[in-house]
């Protein structure tokens, strides 16, 4: 741990953890056990580039902590990825199944690639070659990965194949978010964003916000961002005002139109230069006067910098780790209501969870059961986080940890780990 900020992202996994096992007053020899990933695993493959030459790849596999059940997460695909990312979102991971309560550890990988950089072939070279290189780790019964940053369904079908291929039989329950003809479950799609939905429908309930004359803006337009900015409209009747890319964006304060935004970033590549709106950039879109802040791209975007400036009432943290420690306690101050990442953004992992549930069953659910199942595990996971958060006197993001960390540790317990 180190005194000052950091934007090491595992370090501020452990601050985290720090300061809810300070409040639970939690047991050294549990916290000491918590504090460090399980299982730590890195790989380098050989891929077959289109040109004939050969190129060594890296990869990282991180199983956090299994006491739950097996450890499950998602995989990137990402120039700039380390070790340190992978075991911070491995870690989250391991809050976020105990926060919904699904059977499950947390685990989290990635690969040191350029997606854009490959062609299609070598994407797919890239993906087997990785699940040669960490066959023996995962399995429907030990780890279970799914898509991230820029991994996709299409990623996920050729690694259950190559897994499959390996183990000489069918195994779909090794992977989650694959397309559905290949036991992918309906309604994986828009999964995180209607979960992080769900949730500031209930935020704003417990804090008096009418939704339907709220105003939105979202950082990130990939599947998290489109969606929420789609369901925000459709579920809670919200306008969605500004959106950005890695790029920039746009204000528009008409409100966007979520599908013409979509078709436009198709055709020219970002939401950069919409018709009919004021270019703005991804510092601004944080700080602008609306309800609703849904950061939906990566880490450390709120720092101790411009937590002060931002002015939404609600923050929805789509977005995996997007608020650092110092944010996190300066928004607190200002009476932000901060829905924590790992409670937010649970709903992919929880419809991965029912389409490991109906592969291993081998019998399928209709959307509706879908819709209906995650939306019980979501409001009821929201409503012990803010009973905790009133009763404790604490922000969200603790409060989450406290109820998670509760959970792993009684596992820990039972198990007679400790
Ligand atoms: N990558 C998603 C997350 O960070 C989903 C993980 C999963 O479905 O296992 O929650």
């Amino acid at each position: 741990m180190t005194d000052g900020p950091t934007l090491n992202p595992f370090e501020i996994s452990q601050r985290q953890l720090d300061k809810a096992a300070e409040k639970l007053d939690l047991d050294p020899q549990v916290h000491a056990l918590l504090r460090e990933p399980m299982r730590t695993l890195e790989v380098h493959f050989p891929v077959r580039m289109d040109d004939g030459t050969t190129r060594t790849f890296t990869g990282f596999r991180v199983q956090y902590n299994d006491a739950l059940g097996p450890t499950k997460g998602g995989l990137r695909f990402h120039p700039d990825e380390t070790i340190d990312t992978v075991k911070a979102l491995a870690a989250w991971m391991t809050w976020k199944c105990a926060v919904v309560g699904i059977p499950y550890g947390g685990g989290k990988g990635g690969v040191i690639c350029n997606p854009k950089e490959l062609s299609v072939g070598e994407l797919e070279r890239v993906a087997r070659g990785y699940i040669r290189a960490i066959g023996r780790f995962i399995g429907p019964e030990r780890d279970i990965p799914a898509p991230d940053v820029y991994t996709t369904p299409q990623i996920m079908a050729w690694m259950m194949d190559e897994y499959s291929t390996i183990v000489g039989y069918n195994a779909p329950g090794v992977i989650t978010g694959k397309p559905i003809p290949l036991g992918g479950s309906l309604g994986r799609g828009d999964a995180t964003a209607r979960g992080a939905v769900y949730t500031i429908i209930e935020a704003a309930e417990a804090l008096g916000i009418d939704l339907t004359k709220a105003t939105v803006a979202i950082q990130g337009y990939g599947n998290a961002g489109y969606f929420a900015a789609k369901l925000m409209a459709e579920l809670a009747g919200s306008k969605v005002v500004a959106i950005t890319d890695s790029r920039g964006g746009a204000y528009v304060s008409d409100g966007i139109d979520p599908e013409a935004v979509f078709q436009h970033k198709r055709e020219t590549g970002s939401v950069t230069g919409l018709a009919g709106g004021k270019a703005i950039t991804n510092e601004e879109i944080l700080e602008l006067d609306v309800d609703i802040l849904i950061p939906a791209a990566i880490e450390n975007v709120i720092t101790e910098k411009n937590a002060a400036n931002v002015k939404a009432k609600i923050i929805a943290e789509a977005a995996n780790g997007p608020t650092t420690p110092e944010a996190d306690e300066i928004l607190y101050k200002n009476g932000k209501y901060l829905i924590p990442d790992f409670l937010c953004n649970a709903g992919g992992v929880t419809v991965s969870y029912f389409e490991w549930v109906q592969n291993i069953s081998g019998y399928y659910w209709t959307i509706d059961e879908v819709y209906d199942r995650l939306k019980a595990k979501m409001t009821s996971a929201f409503r012990e986080v803010h009973a905790m958060a009133s009763s404790q006197k604490v922000d969200n993001r603790t409060a989450a940890y406290m109820v998670s960390v509760q959970r792993v540790a009684e596992a820990m317990r039972l198990r007679g780990w400790v």
